[in-house]
């Protein structure tokens, strides 16, 4: 499989290098020349497949030639050995909403299910040779994915930028308290899309990106996508009928790889994506503005984004392949601050997505009535999709996808149900471990010389 940029379909790159380079250099995202989509007698085969079975076939079609099945398969019963339940991920039918809990990984969010597998890539695509210096931005999940993905990995070290005071107590505890020669946390005083930009930033400065032999694991790292896109399989066959996906969303990574699965043949109705009050992405998709406003911090700290990168994905597609016109709009966007989309554009973005914003308030009567209805204790992420999900009106059954486990957004769920959460076995003492991270301005200059001195 080889790769072109969403901003030039000429160029021309395998697995290896798109993985280990996550960002295009024109600034673009990497796609896949092309998608196929698997026959029905295909589909009735993979729907016999355990989860790993199923993500060997599913994987295998992006990394061909680079990784072979039978690496696949070693990676990904490695990556997922430590998940608390058999299958990976785990389907309930709670009223009318089955959600699909993807955040049995270590550090409890879905991030771990690609996070755990891309962190034994860098062994298996044998790029580890060179130190590889890895910089990611994190809303609050990604961060402690990659901690646990990369910890005591030898010649990598990971530097982890969140946005400072905005993520929630436990998600930054679980980040901080990884005690690992190789692991540094930056809290940025910024927001994500401060930290996302200044990542990008460092990835098109091709001087300091060579010079440092950087690697990206954010989702627009196309490896991400793919491990995302197994649970959209995987959850259909449970079903085998029609089926709509409501995922709450952020960078527009996790929705985005529905869309994949959709175009590889999997009969998905409606892609659901459920936002927080940062709600550009149910704007762009209800009036084909997209305008990215001024972050508020909500109850959601893992959405909110407004910058979602993952969309530019799905331009690619909206504007038939037409790579200038994707240039163009992103130079809109960094110029004017905003773009339009054509009414056949928007048009064909409904054909396969739909969007609501719920807001703090909504999330919290969400996670309530859930609980005293149910019993169920929801985070707020999926609380969204949830939300959400009640608002579809086809006939196709509804499969929500639970992001994170309560335990992160404690102090949220206090609020909601006036309940503390247990901490899982893995975190029972988090509380008495030393945090270590350092604070840094929200420059690009300043980022740049923590990192150059660390790894001197
Ligand atoms: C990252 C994250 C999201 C958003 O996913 P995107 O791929 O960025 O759209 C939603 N919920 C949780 C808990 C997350 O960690």
């Amino acid at each position: 499989m080889n790769y072109i940029s969403t901003r030039n379909k000429s160029l021309n790159f395998d697995f290896s290098s798109i993985f280990l380079r996550g960002l295009a250099p024109d600034g673009g995202l990497f796609l896949p020349k092309e998608i196929n989509k698997f026959s029905e007698s295909e589909l009735k085969g993979l729907s016999e497949l355990n989860y790993i079975d199923l993500g060997v076939e599913i994987i295998s079609k992006f990394c061909a030639p680079v990784l072979n099945k039978s690496e696949i398969k070693l990676l990904l019963d490695k990556a997922y050995s430590n998940f608390s339940v058999k299958n990976i991920v785990e389907i309930k039918k709670i009223d009318n909403i089955n959600l699909l809990e993807l955040y049995h990984g270590p550090t409890l969010a879905f991030k771990d299910i690609a996070m755990q597998v891309i962190g034994l890539m860098y062994e298996a695509l044998d790029l580890n040779k060179k130190k590889i210096n890895i910089i990611v931005a994190t809303s609050g999940d990604t961060g402690s994915a990659a901690i646990a993905a990369l910890k005591e990995k030898k010649n990598i070290n990971l530097f982890v930028l969140h946005p400072h005071e905005k993520i929630s107590n436990i998600q930054r505890k679980i980040m901080t308290t990884c005690d690992s020669y190789n692991i540094y946390n930056i809290a940025v005083k910024g927001n994500f899309d401060d930290c996302q930009k200044a990542v990008k930033q460092m990835f098109n400065d091709e001087h300091f990106r060579e010079k440092i032999n950087m690697s990206g694991v954010n989702s627009i790292n196309w490896a991400r996508i793919i491990c995302q896109i197994v649970y959209y399989f995987y959850a259909y066959f449970q079903f085998s009928s029609k089926v709509n996906f409501s995922v709450p969303t952020g960078n527009f990574g996790d929705v985005y790889a529905g869309y994949i699965a959709k175009k590889m043949g999997l009969p998905i109705d409606k892609l659901m994506v459920a936002t927080n009050e940062n709600d550009i992405l149910s704007r762009v998709i209800n009036s084909g503005e997209y305008k990215p406003l001024k972050v508020k911090p909500s109850l959601s700290p893992s959405m909110d984004i407004q910058i979602a990168s993952n969309f530019e994905r799905l331009l690619f597609d909206v504007f038939n392949s037409d790579d200038h016109k994707v240039s163009k709009s992103m130079k809109s966007l960094s110029v004017n601050g905003s773009f339009k989309l054509e009414e056949e554009e928007l048009k064909k973005i409904k054909e396969n997505f739909i969007a609501e914003k719920i807001n703090d308030t909504d999330t919290l009567r969400i996670i309530k009535d859930f609980f005293v209805n149910y019993g169920f204790i929801l985070d707020p992420h999926t609380a969204t999709a949830v939300g959400a999900a009640y608002k579809i009106k086809n006939k196709s059954k509804t499969i929500v996808l639970g992001t994170a486990h309560p335990y992160k957004f404690l102090e949220t769920i206090k609020l909601a149900i006036g309940k503390n959460v247990d901490p899982p076995k893995q975190f029972s003492d988090l509380s008495k471990k030393i945090e270590k991270f350092d604070i840094i301005d929200n420059k690009l200059e300043d980022i740049k010389k923590y990192i150059t001195e660390k790894i001197k």
